[in-house]
């Protein structure tokens, strides 16, 4: 077992504030469950592991993380069962992604021992806050920042590791309407989109500001070197399904590479749908959608699973696409893989690993 090589110094609260929380109105990232954990590496290494009440940080105005964003993130779920046992779904894909958006950012990688020894620990211990209604979860948020008190711009010596909770219910719940975003660009290749790191996000709200100016929910990232080529959506994988095919843009370094999109991938292959990992040009939606022949296209990601969009804004004019029903790929595949992370349905891939 990974957790018998580390100690965890646990401290618990003594006073839990799950009464406080209404489980039937669950807010996105409001609610944040009893307890943290919190890592410190230093001098070379990564010393003792707390799990400690959920609760402010004292840091330094000239903590380096502040100033020039050497910071990644993680973003993944725990589900009940009907047995009441908690399941994490694809946790070692996080973390090795976690350790790749490390290396990109010039931060020390964190070991299986801390990053799944300390998430199962964690929420053990919090396992009451894993809530059990319809498409809710806890969604689990691992971070690393640096933490040196210097402001020089330069690879910290210092760094914390932090994850945290939260309860969440559904993320999105009507479909949206996007653009094709063909001015401003979420990533560049050679630059740090493939990395979970803070600066693409501060970065991306600009853009996506204006497009709800003009009604818009969302918006489709295109390539950073011609704005043809469709790359990603908000902070979401892209794909759509086009004449009974699932089409989706091949991961590269502006495109991060989603642990929603792959499952839904692997999905799709097993469902004998044919699929084409590539690049996919704009032209080529537009022309999809106007001839009829694109029967979706949806955002996926860990947070809102799959997000359809209704309609597709290209340069002034915007496209209906059709509506959904229960037959339509993103609706079954995102029922597909709640049951799968619930344990409702048989886990031929292997993807969850009980805490
Ligand atoms: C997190 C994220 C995704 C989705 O990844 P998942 O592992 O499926 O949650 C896609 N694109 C961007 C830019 C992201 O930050």
């Amino acid at each position: 077992m990974a957790t018998e090589t580390t100690t965890f110094e646990i401290r618990k609260t003594t006073q839990s504030r799950i009464a406080e929380v209404d489980f039937s109105n669950l807010v996105f990232g409001r609610s944040f469950s009893d307890h943290m954990l919190v890592a410190k590496y230093e001098n070379g290494q990564w010393g003792k592991t707390e799990i400690v009440p959920y609760g402010n940080l004292s840091l330094s105005p000239a903590t380096a993380a502040l100033h020039y964003g050497q910071t990644i993130f993680e973003g993944m779920k725990a589900y009940k069962n009907d047995e009441g046992e908690v399941l994490l779904f694809r946790p070692f894909d996080n973390w090795k992604r976690f350790n790749l958006s490390a290396q990109r950012m010039c931060m020390p990688t964190v070991p299986e021992e801390i990053f799944i020894g300390g998430l199962q620990e964690l929420i053990r211990l919090d396992s009451d806050w894993v809530p059990t209604g319809a498409g809710q979860s806890l969604y689990i948020r691992p971070y690393m920042f640096s933490a040196d008190e210097y402001i020089g711009v330069k690879p910290s010596d210092s760094y914390y590791l932090i994850i945290f909770t939260c309860p969440v219910g559904n993320y999105y719940s009507k479909p949206v309407k996007v653009r094709v975003e063909t001015e401003y660009i979420r990533a560049a290749e050679g630059g740090v989109g493939a990395a979970k790191c803070g600066g693409n996000y501060g970065g991306s709200l600009y853009p996506a500001k204006l497009a709800q100016q003009d009604g818009y929910d969302q918006l489709i990232w295109t390539d950073a070197k011609e704005h043809k080529y469709i790359e990603e959506s908000g902070t979401m994988n892209i794909m759509f399904v086009i004449d009974g095919k699932l089409v989706t843009p091949a991961v590269s370094s502006s495109i991060l590479d989603g642990v929603t999109r792959k499952s839904i991938v692997a999905v799709a292959e097993y469902w004998n749908i044919p699929v084409e990992e590539r690049r996919v040009s704009v032209a080529e939606i537009m022309d999809a959608v106007k001839a009829g022949k694109l029967d979706a296209a949806f955002g996926a990601g860990t947070a809102a699973v799959v997000s359809p969009f209704s309609h597709i804004s290209f340069e002034g004019v915007d496209y209906a696409l059709p509506e959904l029903n229960d037959a339509s790929f993103p609706v079954r595949v995102k029922e597909f893989l709640e049951k799968l992370r619930t344990g409702k349905t048989e886990d031929i891939f292997g993807w969850t690993l009980k805490v």
